[in-house]
């Protein structure tokens, strides 16, 4: 069997062999306490939850005609944030498509049941999971199967304390047993015998993409929980990104804010945003204030100038591997801000209207930012003003701060 990324896969990681319904036991079937599809099993909960959260069935009102894409490709493609995962489940579990899924479940069980111990989060481990999970889901009952596989991961083939003995599929894990072997030696040399079980479960020398590191070889007191190991933690990179709330005063005078829809694919996929760009390393506030003053007037659609743009701070906020830095400015609008008809990717929201939209936890930091800032100006020029009135209050006032009558104020004045 050849891999997804062409790699040839020896005995010892193949699957292709396995034919789920004949070879393979039925998980389902073998697992206490499985529903089926449409049933009670939380996942298919979680999924609806997280559809709706995420807008995706407005998308496929909106843009789809209410037409809901059916397979996992489709999915995939024509609706933002909906990744592989999300896409196999739907497909096989709402619409039968014999489509596997990967998730962390699924990884620990297969890479268990074929010894793969190298870094999980390679490209040529993440191929050979997504190829093993499409050859083994059951042609007739996908739904079911992929339910099944991910509750074995989830009840069973746990990360810490996997139940081997009481496991489906005990006889074809591998990693099962390779453990049997060695408990087997090692009783063989508790009764003085000193026959050697060879050590069949090594690709051998030659650098297998698969197989556990040669640095990190297999450990004897882990026993199955060898596999998967994990990756060692990379540090995550640093990125600065400007970013701006552009305002202008609503109907009712309050202030709404114009929000963009990110790419539909990559980072944050799909969802809206203030218009930001990233940075170049190392530039000045005048230099960013440059770059930024470009970018916003692709929205506008007329000049910005840079002194307009208003600094209000930092905001830091730490994806699983990148360290990105938002420095964020402020400009108000006077006038009213025509956007491109044509183009939906962009429109003005209210403060409510922002919360409600499909924008990441970033976004709603920098309107924080915003309005800390907003609160900090209207506590400034509350003090000033005071500071006016108190002084325009010195003339009308006695030494001890009361207010004068009229009559004694006009008295009171000097003379021209
Ligand atoms: Fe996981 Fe053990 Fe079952 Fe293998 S036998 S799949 S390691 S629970």
């Amino acid at each position: 069997m050849g891999g997804a990324a062409g790699l040839p896969l020896d005995h010892m990681h193949c699957i292709s062999s396995v034919t789920p319904s004949r070879s393979m036991p039925y998980v389902a079937a073998c697992s206490p306490g499985m529903t089926k599809a449409g049933g009670t099993f939380p996942g298919g909960r979680w999924l609806q939850l997280s559809w709706m959260l995420t807008g995706g069935h407005m998308q496929v009102v909106s843009e789809l005609a209410g037409r809901m894409p059916r397979t996992a490709e489709d999915l995939q493609r024509l609706l933002p944030g909906v990744g592989r995962y999300t896409a196999g489940a739907i497909a096989s579990i709402s619409f039968g498509q014999a489509t596997g899924v990967v998730d962390g479940n699924v990884i620990r069980v297969l890479c268990r049941l074929r010894c793969i111990g190298a870094d999980t989060s390679s490209l040529a481990v993440i191929d050979c999971l997504w190829d093993m999970a499409n050859t083994l889901v059951d042609r007739s009952r996908p739904g079911d199967f992929n339910q099944a596989l991910m509750e074995l991961g989830a009840t069973v083939c746990t990360p810490k304390s996997p139940l081997c003995r009481e496991c489906p599929v005990k006889e074809h894990c591998h990693a099962w047993r390779r453990v049997e072997k060695e408990l087997a030696s090692a009783s063989q040399k508790l009764f003085g015998k000193t026959t050697l079980v060879p050590d069949v479960e090594d690709c051998g020398p030659g650098g297998c993409p698969l197989c556990l590191p040669a640095a990190e070889p297999w450990d004897s007191s882990l026993g199955v929980t060898n596999f998967p190991r994990k990756a060692a933690k990379k540090q995550p990179r640093v990125e600065w990104t400007a970013t701006c709330v552009l305002e202008r005063r609503g109907r009712l005078g309050a202030p709404e804010y114009l929000i963009v829809q990110r790419p539909s694919s990559g980072l944050l996929a799909g969802l809206w945003e203030f218009p930001s760009l990233p940075l170049a390393p190392g530039l000045q506030e005048e230099q960013q204030k440059e770059v930024l003053a470009d970018h916003l007037r692709a929205w506008t659609r007329q000049p910005v100038q840079t002194q307009r743009l208003c600094f209000i701070g930092e905001v830091v906020h730490i994806f699983s591997h990148i360290h990105q830095t938002y420095v964020v400015y402020s400009l108000c609008l006077d006038g009213d801000v025509a956007l491109d008809a044509a183009s939906s990717s962009s429109r003005w929201v209210t403060e409510e209207e922002f919360r409600a939209s499909a924008v990441s936890t970033a976004m709603k930091k920098v309107l924080k930012a915003r309005e800390t800032q907003r609160g900090a100006q209207s506590g400034r020029a509350k003090g000033s003003k005071r500071k006016r009135e108190s002084k325009l209050g010195a003339a009308g006032s006695t030494p001890t701060g009361m207010q004068l009558s009229l009559r004694a104020f006009l008295r009171a004045q000097p003379p021209p």
